[in-house]
């Protein structure tokens, strides 16, 4: 523990990372931060915390925090410190000008999955309310959003199905395309004691991640599946189940549409589906494929937890449905012990997801078509709200460059560095003619933005987060916000000088509305929160302290629906030109783009993104431990230093996306998945050679 003086009070809140959410004391000495202990009546951490959310709280205080609203013409202009008034009229005369120019629709927000629930509601409702057009998306979108659209078909509902807690009466685990112990630790902690007690891995990962093999724990199985193929291999495995006799069919006659399983058990009992098959394809030896596949439909509560290397594919949506077609087809649904369970990246992916921010859906996953739905909100709101669906994040980008979409909001989300294909997203921000970013610093985005609205940290406001298991925890305002307002009272003076009142005192009232139109939080309050600790949604008249597993008697759909999940192949695949694959991912004390962790000093930082190469990989280029390397997509290239490691296997290599001097997205192409546009970064067909110092 960093001592650094007696406390005189403490707060409990909520960490500002990972969708673990776990819950903190603040201890305090008047406005300064004396140290974060994790709190022990915590329920998603029991008193457990990482690194970060115990150590990665000085940027709140950090020289960089931007702490005046400033504006400038153009791009190239210097920014110029204004009042909070000036800003903000003129954001929004800006955008009244760009709607009478352009049309309604050429204006759209994107909201965070960093900030609360309750601001992640007003800048949805901003957008639908004081813009009138559903131009609205989450940078969900570039993570989770095939979580949501596959278990929404399968199950029925956009969530993951357990508590924390349930791994620990779990026997056997697959963990696919996660890795808990960089970007969950405090799960993955959970998790080890489960397999230390006796429980059974299998880690599907094209890298050795730290759960394969580490003290007192080796995985059963290893299946090293090639960048792109997870769909294949999937089905693999579930043709061993369909066709070796272990499916159970006593649960999928009773809780699934049958006409949909029979066509399922059909399709995966191809024999083009056999782990034989799919060999060449997925790069797994069929005997390990043979052997998970039995491990996992017999041995007892089986549980699948899973993290972007399923999503963010140009099948993620077809690989979380196949996770749930495995699922139901074992019986691994509706108890302690199994499900399906989506890791999510940031503290309030879930949230923000809830919270409507989808352009097609309002919030609790309701179409925007829906006039029964919609009418109530036009009610409760006072507007008439556009019945079809806006623009998602990449379509915002094609308009831009089209000449359509001249206006953004942008709420704590640096789109610049964590969006793919760099260059085309900066092309897009500059052929807009108004972006206005609310963050802490002056990020990548903000250098073409007109308008820059000074964020408040975690530390400085009041409201809810919702982490990877449905729980909905409180964040206190354990200091005065640095630049005077709260991230949900600049929205609300946004939305008012655009002409649609908001009028809200403080959050508790937007949970009040959140809980008013949305028939899932229904039974949430502030007051309950505090009493209880935390709440899993569904929390309503039916389960009034919310719901800890869900589909336990049935699907929140009725029936559970198997979907066919045909492998199609990735167009990122290895050429002559482009013959490795790069996939990408986190490390321990580093978080997404590094604007929190980067800025927060502590010696155990690692400070820099390397390039894993496999040593054969390396030899075949000339390339020794800690050269510089170029690294060559069809997208762009940048330049990153190498390690060599056999954790990738020959053909693949690995980075992580944390500083904006390596720029991994300058590479990611803008290929992405096929129902929700969630880009493929996993995946990425480059070269690699040895450079000259940059
Ligand atoms: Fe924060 Fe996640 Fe670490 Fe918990 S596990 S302290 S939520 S970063």
């Amino acid at each position: 523990v960093i001592m650094m003086g007696q406390a005189e009070h403490s707060v409990v809140t909520t960490c500002a990372y990972c969708g673990v959410g776990c819950g903190f004391k603040a201890e305090m000495k008047g406005q300064e931060v004396v140290r974060m202990v994790p709190w022990k009546d915590g329920q998603a951490n029991r008193g457990h915390s990482c690194v970060k959310g115990r150590f990665a709280w000085g940027y709140a205080t950090h020289k960089e925090r931007v702490t005046k609203p400033m504006i400038r013409k153009h791009i190239t202009d210097s920014w110029k410190e204004v009042s909070w008034d000036e800003a903000i009229n003129y954001a929004a005369s800006e955008f009244r000008r760009i709607q009478s120019q352009y049309g309604r629709d050429a204006v759209g927000g994107i909201t965070s999955s960093r900030c609360t629930n309750e601001e992640t509601w007003l800048v949805q409702k901003l957008v639908r309310a004081a813009f009138g057009t559903n131009n609205v998306d989450t940078c969900a979108r570039v993570c989770h959003s095939p979580t949501g659209y596959g278990l929404k078909q399968t199950l029925g509902e956009s969530a993951g199905t357990q508590t924390f807690d349930s791994v620990m009466h779990t026997d056997v685990v697959i963990v696919m395309g996660a890795n808990p112990s960089s970007g969950h630790p405090v799960f993955a902690s959970r998790l080890k004691r489960r397999l230390r007690q006796g429980a059974r891995l299998i880690v599907i990962d094209p890298r050795r991640i730290e759960l394969v093999s580490s003290p007192h724990i080796k995985a059963d199985f290893h299946l090293q599946v090639r960048p792109g193929t997870n769909t294949a291999l999937l089905s693999s495995l579930a043709h061993v189940i369909a066709t070796e006799g272990l499916i159970d069919e006593a649960f999928v006659a009773e809780r699934c549409e049958t006409k949909a399983f029979n066509e399922w058990r059909d399709f995966v009992s191809l024999p083009e589906n056999s782990p034989e098959a799919m060999e060449e394809i997925t790069g797994v030896p069929a005997q390990a494929v043979r052997g998970a596949a039995r491990l996992f439909a017999t041995g007892g509560n089986g549980s699948i937890y899973y993290g972007l290397g399923v999503t963010e594919h140009s099948q993620g949506s077809t690989t979380v449905m196949a996770i749930a077609n495995l699922a139901m087809a074992t019986g691994n649904i509706g108890r302690e012990g199994v499900g399906v369970n989506p890791l999510r990246g940031q503290n309030n992916v879930q949230g923000s997801c809830d919270m409507g921010s989808f352009p097609h859906e309002l919030p609790g996953y309701r179409h925007i078509s829906d006039n029964v739905v919609r009418a109530q909100f036009e009610k409760d709101w006072g507007v008439t709200l556009q019945p079809e669906p806006g623009l998602r994040i990449p379509n915002m980008f094609e308009a831009a460059l089209g000449g359509s979409f001249k206006g953004l909001y942008c709420q704590g989300e640096d789109i610049v560095q964590s969006d793919p294909n760099t260059q085309h997203v900066a092309a897009s921000l500059a052929a807009m003619e108004c972006i206005v970013v609310q963050d802490l610093f002056l990020n990548e985005t903000a250098k073409y933005a007109h308008v820059f609205l000074p964020g408040s940290s975690f530390l400085e406001k009041d409201g809810t987060f919702t982490n990877a298991e449905r729980r909905i925890s409180r964040v206190r305002k354990v200091m005065e916000p640095k630049n005077g307002k709260s991230d949900w009272e600049v929205t609300v003076a946004l939305s008012n000088a655009l002409g649609y009142p908001m009028n809200y005192k403080h959050p508790r009232e937007i949970m009040e509305e959140i809980a008013r139109l949305t028939p899932t939080f229904s039974g949430v309050s502030y007051d309950k929160l505090d009493k209880l600790g935390s709440l899993q949604w569904p929390c309503n008249d039916d389960a009034p302290e919310g719901t800890p597993i869900m589909h336990i008697d049935a699907f929140v759909r009725g029936k559970g629906k198997f979907m066919i999940t045909k492998y199609v192949p990735t167009d990122e695949r290895s050429t002559r030109r482009f013959p490795l694959l790069l996939t990408t991912g986190r490390i321990l004390s580093q978080y997404n783009v590094g604007a929190q962790t980067r800025r927060t000093p502590n010696v155990m930082w690692h400070g820099e993104d390397v390039l894993e190469l496999h040593p054969q990989d390396a030899e075949d280029r000339g390339v020794a431990e800690g050269d510089w390397v170029g690294i060559q997509s069809r997208a762009g290239e940048t330049v990153l230093r190498a390690t060599l490691t056999d954790r990738v296997q020959p053909g693949v290599v690995y980075t992580t996306f944390h500083f904006p001097e390596s720029g991994a997205n300058v590479v990611t192409t803008d290929a992405s998945d096929w129902a929700t546009n969630c880009p493929e970064y996993k995946v990425t067909a480059v070269q690699v050679t040895r450079v000259s110092q940059p």
